[in-house]
């Protein structure tokens, strides 16, 4: 009896990572605009109407709208120029730009579909269009290459390994596996995200390039973004990005690379 249990835990156990599995890798798709192969289980049409429906909810975290149509306009403007002038235009996406009222936090934020965030926090310590072009271009680099939608296809798997560990470990000798299971999770979700910010700041600068804004001035987003987080409130924005010197590094290797060609 003691050994058909460990052996049924262990059946099960294979199931579930088994099925994590098998749904995550026949999840991949092209990403229409960057031509990358991603596993992903959403649809764009999906990511556009997810984006739009948890708007609503993402914005009264942060004080809801900022209550200056002039100030909304200037967003739309710069984002939407960001847009028409890139190959961001050619994809399923919906973008629209909007400024949130919560005057403490230093963040901008993109949803699934193309719904981006800047809070007005954020918004009054930059100096001038072209670093707001910088953040606004970063996000939307999230959007076209998907990373929410790709996140939460990673999530799925993980979520599937740790459980299907925690299900075979239950005899309660195993719990070290269980532990080592969610850290290394947590490691490749951290990892990832690293990665993603890096690569949407590459987005965000060729998307400056091409819409006549001074990717230079990236560089001074990051040095505005680490002076906020020196402060006693962590920005959540520099807080799930890679640290502002590692990034600057990259921003002018990629700035190199694009005024070389
Ligand atoms: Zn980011």
């Amino acid at each position: 009896m003691e050994r058909s249990g460990i052996n049924m835990r262990l059946l099960l156990m294979l199931g579930i990572i088994g099925f994590s599995v098998i749904k995550y890798y026949m999840g991949s798709s092209i990403n229409p605009v960057t031509g990358e192969k991603q596993r992903v289980s959403l649809t764009p049409e999906q990511e556009v109407a997810m984006g739009l429906q948890s708007a609503p909810q993402m914005a009264a975290e942060f004080g809801g709208l900022y209550n200056d149509p002039k100030v909304q306009n200037a967003i739309k403007t710069i984002g939407n120029k960001l847009v028409r002038s890139t190959e961001a235009a050619k994809s399923p996406y919906q973008f629209d730009f909007h400024v949130l009222a919560d005057p403490e936090t230093v963040n901008a934020f993109a949803l699934p579909g193309g719904q981006i965030f800047i809070t007005v926090g954020l918004l009054k310590r930059l100096e001038n269009e072209h670093q707001i072009a910088g953040v606004l271009g970063h996000e939307i680099g999230h959007v076209v290459n998907r990373h929410s939608a790709e996140h939460m296809a990673k999530q799925g798997l993980l979520q599937g390994i740790v459980q299907g560990v925690v299900v075979g470990a239950s005899d309660g000798s195993g719990m070290g596996t269980a532990q080592i299971a969610q850290y290394v999770g947590s490691m490749i979700n951290m990892k990832f995200g690293r990665d993603d910010e890096l690569e949407s700041d590459k987005y965000g600068l060729h998307y400056m390039y091409e819409s006549g804004y001074q990717p230079e001035q990236m560089i001074r987003v990051m040095q505005i973004l680490d002076e906020a987080s020196g402060g006693q409130r962590q920005s959540e924005f520099a807080s799930s990005h890679p640290s502002p010197e590692n990034r600057i590094i990259k921003i002018k290797e990629e700035i190199a690379k694009i005024k070389g060609q």
